[in-house]
């Protein structure tokens, strides 16, 4: 493991807190050290307060911030000496702790102390950096971990036994630091949770972090418990319907729509694919916190119904001990693992899955080292039970807001690159669904660059394409939920007696033989949508209007609507619901060149302004709003609407 300090980086640092986000971000930019919000730093400086005294201040980082991108704000800075008294106490709820952590810092708006601050402050030194370092927990996590931990360190580092982090565990550190320390302590290690370095300035505290972590690294080589098998050649066996009704079975048993992500490399498949999997996977997180967004257990195979069962049992013992009586989270797992898909990752979110996934990477090689060591072994059940269920995590459920409209879901948007598609993109993303946007344009790929949205290159008249991008939306989370049919072409103004079969055919292949196609393919993951899927067709005015000129547009755009009109009637058993709206003059878009709406406008012997508002409202109609009003077709408001027509066209005399 290497430093990561640059003089160069941290000479711009103009004071101690600079310099402690410069080491904490350091310290975050190395995913073996610390994951999504794990870990926690600090820094003990001297303020004068407004009249003129000195005072004693724990700057530590607050709750919500990253250690990777943390900046000053993200340290919440709290009394020191306030800190001290605390830890003196025989006794502190966690719930009284927070509340007096708040109640002590000295800026109203900074972000809430870690739980680990009573500990931080309790260190001696100026500077504290704390992680939850992969190599450190294979040590820990073996056998005999900790006479390993001392074979390792000597007397350079403090071991604390396994406590729940909160005042207890700070109390014993406040008590254990000064019995064991020595001159040559430069760390603290709290076996099977993480380890502590601390020091006088930023760069001692981070590089005595760097080398104790590189001595566990260095003992797991030497140890031949530092290579990790990788799946020999055999692919992966992915059944697009399978992980679809995997997530299904995953969101039913959960309550609400999840994001199930599947991670079929070379990693996930080696470590499904173990013989010892069954057991080695079956005995808990490498370090505690991981059990709010992993669970305890990942699940083997895909029959959720088992694993919900022992979940309720596990709950079931471990809430009859509790001191206050306890809610049960979801039964539903977070990881599944299979020989033939390697690894499964489910979250409320696009993001959130994505975290278990990563957690779980980092956990699979601690375990399979700790295995090497001897044998891996977690924490009993009612420890794990005590994180989880923790009284504040307790509260924060029952404060939680209601989550976006569409968390969970997944939506697959055609023509998603311009225009009206790329307007359904984002008021879908908006209400919290993960979308896949397919487009002939290369541009989708780059439309967002965000966890919950896949860009996919795609010809629509080809189904081969569509198959393989239905594959990688599953792939990715876990079915199709919402369709929005969006993609079209609008040809350049032809008389009849002058289109050819082959202008009239290319207009009908991408505006409805293409649907077609995609509504077949789609079928048997919309019935497999959690909350029901639905279909939104973006029509066209020139349904119940055409305009001459627009022969191949017009009669596509028809036939597509007695398409989508069949499809409300063969599907409504399956709980799809198909509705449509009638667009007319959105002038946004891509298929309005400067050409097609000067020939239009001419068309009806109006100027190109006069034809934008020729409506009876007389106003604009965009594409963002045929877009909210397509996402709100999926939602609540249409629940009991299917095989409707909505016009979002300021009012067409021809129409009403
Ligand atoms: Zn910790």
């Amino acid at each position: 493991m290497q430093s990561l300090w640059n003089d160069k980086e941290a000479a711009k640092c103009r004071n101690d807190l600079e310099l402690r986000v410069y080491t904490s971000r350091l310290l975050g930019r190395d995913k073996t050290l610390v994951l999504h919000g794990g870990g926690n730093t600090s820094v003990k400086l001297v303020q004068k307060n407004l009249f003129g005294a000195d005072e004693n201040v724990l700057y530590i980082k607050g709750s919500g911030w990253d250690l990777e991108t943390i900046e000053a704000a993200g340290f919440s800075p709290v009394q020191l000496d306030y800190l001290l008294r605390l830890a003196q106490l025989q006794e502190l709820s966690d719930t009284q702790m927070v509340n007096e952590l708040a109640t002590h810092m000295l800026r109203a708006s900074a972000p809430a102390p870690s739980i680990e601050t009573i500990l931080h402050a309790c260190l001696p030194h100026k500077f504290v950096d704390h992680t939850h370092a992969d190599a450190l927990l294979a040590v820990t996590n073996a056998p005999e971990g900790e006479r390993r931990i001392r074979e390792i360190y000597g007397d350079t580092v403090v071991i604390i036994p396994y406590v729940m982090p909160g005042f207890d565990l700070a109390r014993l550190c406040a008590r254990e630091y000064p019995r064991q320390a020595t001159a040559a302590t430069t760390g603290m290690v709290l076996l099977n949770h993480g380890i502590f370095s601390f020091g006088d300035s930023a760069r001692q505290s981070y590089e005595r972090m760097i080398e104790l972590v590189s001595r566990a690294e260095n003992y797991l080589k030497a140890q031949g418990a530092w290579q990790i098998p990788m799946a020999s050649g055999t692919p992966a066996r992915i059944d697009m319907l399978r992980q679809a009704q995997l997530r299904h079975s995953v969101s039913a048993a959960a309550g609400a729509p999840m994001i199930m992500a599947t991670h079929a490399d070379e990693q996930t498949l080696a470590f499904a694919r173990r013989a010892d999997v069954a057991t080695l996977s079956q005995h808990g997180p490498v370090t505690p916190d991981h059990v709010i967004r992993t669970k305890r257990l990942p699940m083997l195979g895909a029959d959720v119904d088992a694993y919900a069962r022992g979940y309720q049992a596990y709950f079931g013992e471990h809430a009859a001990h509790a001191k206050e009586p306890k809610t049960m989270l979801d039964p539903a797992p977070r990881i599944a693992l299979d020989a033939d898909f390697g690894l499964a990752a489910a979250g409320r979110s696009a993001k959130d899955a994505a975290i278990v996934a990563e957690l779980y990477r980092h956990s699979m090689q601690v375990m399979q080292r700790a295995q090497a060591l001897g044998g891996y072994r977690a924490l009993p059940a009612r420890d794990l039970f005590e994180v989880e269920y923790w009284d504040l995590e307790q509260a924060k459920l029952r404060k939680g807001g209601a989550p976006p409209l569409y968390s969970g879901e997944i939506a697959l948007v055609t023509g998603a690159a311009s225009g009206i598609g790329k307007a359904c993109v984002a008021a879908l993303l908006a209400r919290g669904a993960a979308v896949v946007g397919l487009d002939v344009n290369a541009a989708v790929e780059s439309l967002h660059q965000r966890q919950d949205f896949l860009g996919l290159r795609c010809d629509l008249t080809d189904e081969r394409a569509i198959t393989l991008a239905l594959e990688r939306a599953v792939i990715a989370y876990g079915g199709v939920d919402m369709l929005i049919l969006n993609a079209g072409i609008f040809a350049a103004s032809r008389r009849i007696s002058e289109l050819t079969a082959e202008e009239w055919r290319k207009v009908m292949a991408i505006n409805l033989d293409a649907n077609l196609v995609l509504l077949r393919l789609c079928h048997p993951l919309l019935k497999l949508a959690p909350k029901g899927g639905r279909v939104v067709v973006i029509g066209s005015k020139n349904v119940p209007a055409p305009g001459p000129g627009a022969a191949a547009y017009s009669a596509s755009k028809a036939a597509l609507n007695q398409l989508a009109r069949v499809a409300a009637l063969e599907w409504g058993a399956d709980g799809i619901r198909i509705n449509s709206v009638h667009p007319n003059a959105v002038f946004d878009t891509a298929i309005w060149t400067e050409e097609v709406l000067a020939q239009r406008a001419k068309q009806y012997g109006l100027s190109v302004d006069q034809y934008r508002t020729n409506n009876v409202l007389r106003t604009e109609v965009r594409s963002r709003d045929v877009a909210e009003l397509a996402a709100e077709m999926c939602g609540p408001l249409f629940a009991k609407t299917t095989g409707a027509q909505v016009p979002v066209d300021g009012g067409n005399d021809r129409v009403i």
